[in-house]
């Protein structure tokens, strides 16, 4: 008989999830306007130390509203990690913006202070930062070119939930920050996302953009256009219990980062995720590897391999400048960062979900083994 199959992620939903969610049923508070949403947001500021939460649909639509009220000149270059996910370069493109990217370390997989500072010209107006799959961005060098340079900074920190940078938590370093509450992030609301600012004017702006910018005085007289961003209580009743825990998931994380880090420390085909940097210890919201030169097939072979052995993977990101929707848009045309093309052609992740036991962490690791024997 085969084992049955591990996927890649599974959600932790056993704490106050259920009582929550029941509470908006009995209640009948199910839309926008439920009590949760105020809760979310101030427990999502609150922990990043900020003024202002503004929930939102997913974090796609996060980052595409947050570009949108920075009010960024059209035309305006803004520097990207290419090694991230499309809504980053997508959010721009819609804003009238043009992505510029910079390539990543080949350790911790982030954008750098170097890559940036020689992507800044005449035409730069902002950076968007990135951190990547459990380790932040070494931020303070970006920041302080950021400073230089009169740049806005964008902040996604959609993977970093519980994250801190040198003792600081992620989500509080940009003018804008954004979160996302996809289910394979540390912090679920099936879907949802949340926009995190200090400025108080950049707030409203925020909040009228979600919500199709009506007017308090004349509701369906518009000056602009804005979206229905708008997260449901049932979403946020999930999210606040789901907050409640982050410390419980983030220990959960690492220890599963630990497991893997155990089984794999004798297989000298991979690189694995850094542990710890000077700034921070990786929280694993995924664990990647990334093959060597020396096996002599890609990630997507690895992954095939795996899936037969019944181990749920899932590939890298692919690079902004090497998509086809970009390229034909002339945008990222003459750009080349080979530490993120490789691995986005090598590097793949391993089930990485709350709800993983031991037994397929270890069967998983054993799998990895046997493909590269
Ligand atoms: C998940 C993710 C997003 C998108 O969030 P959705 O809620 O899925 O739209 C954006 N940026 C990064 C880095 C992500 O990992």
């Amino acid at each position: 008989m085969t084992a049955p199959f591990i996927p890649v992620n599974t959600p932790l939903l056993d704490g106050n999830e259920a009582d929550y969610v029941a509470e908006c049923i009995r209640t009948g508070w199910i839309s926008s306007e439920g009590p949760f949403i105020k809760r979310f947001e101030q427990a999502m500021a609150a922990a990043a130390g900020r003024r202002h939460g503004i929930a939102v649909t997913n974090g796609s639509v996060g980052l595409d509203i947050a570009v949108h009220a920075l009010g960024l000149e059209t035309g305006s270059e803004v520097i990207i990690p290419t090694f991230t996910i499309i809504s980053c370069a997508a959010a721009l493109v819609r804003a009238g913006l043009v992505p510029v990217g910079v390539d990543c370390d080949p350790a911790t997989w982030n954008m750098t202070a170097a890559g940036v500072e020689a992507a800044v010209t005449p035409r730069t107006r902002a950076i968007m930062l990135v951190h990547i799959y459990g380790l932040p961005v070494d931020l303070d060098p970006i920041l302080a070119l950021a400073r230089k340079h009169d740049l806005k900074v964008i902040e996604d920190a959609a993977e970093m939930h519980g994250q801190t940078y040198r003792g600081a938590p992620c989500g509080s370093f940009g003018d804008v920050s954004t979160f996302s509450f996809y289910p394979n992030k540390h912090v679920t609301t099936g879907e949802g996302g949340m926009i995190l600012t200090d400025d108080d004017a950049l707030a409203a702006r925020l909040q009228s953009y979600r919500n199709l910018c009506f007017q308090p005085q004349q509701r369906f007289v518009h000056e602009e256009l804005g979206w229905n961003a708008r997260m449901t209580n049932l979403q946020a009743a999930l999210g606040v219990a789901q907050v409640e825990r982050l410390p419980r998931t983030v220990e959960i994380k690492r220890r599963i980062g630990r497991l893997y880090d155990e089984h794999l420390a004798g297989l000298n085909r991979i690189r694995r995720p850094l542990p710890r940097t000077s700034y921070a210890d990786n929280i694993y919201w995924v664990y990647g590897v990334v093959l060597n030169e020396d096996v002599p097939f890609d990630a997507k072979e690895a992954m095939r391999r795996l899936g037969e052995r019944g181990i749920g993977t899932r590939p890298f990101f692919w690079c902004m400048h090497e998509q086809p929707v970009l390229r034909r848009m002339g945008l990222m045309l003459n750009e080349s960062h080979p530490n993120a093309e490789y691995i986005a052609r090598r590097g793949f992740y391993l089930p990485s979900g709350l709800a993983l036991t031991d037994g397929e962490i270890a069967r998983s690791a054993e799998a990895l083994e046997e493909i590269l024997a």
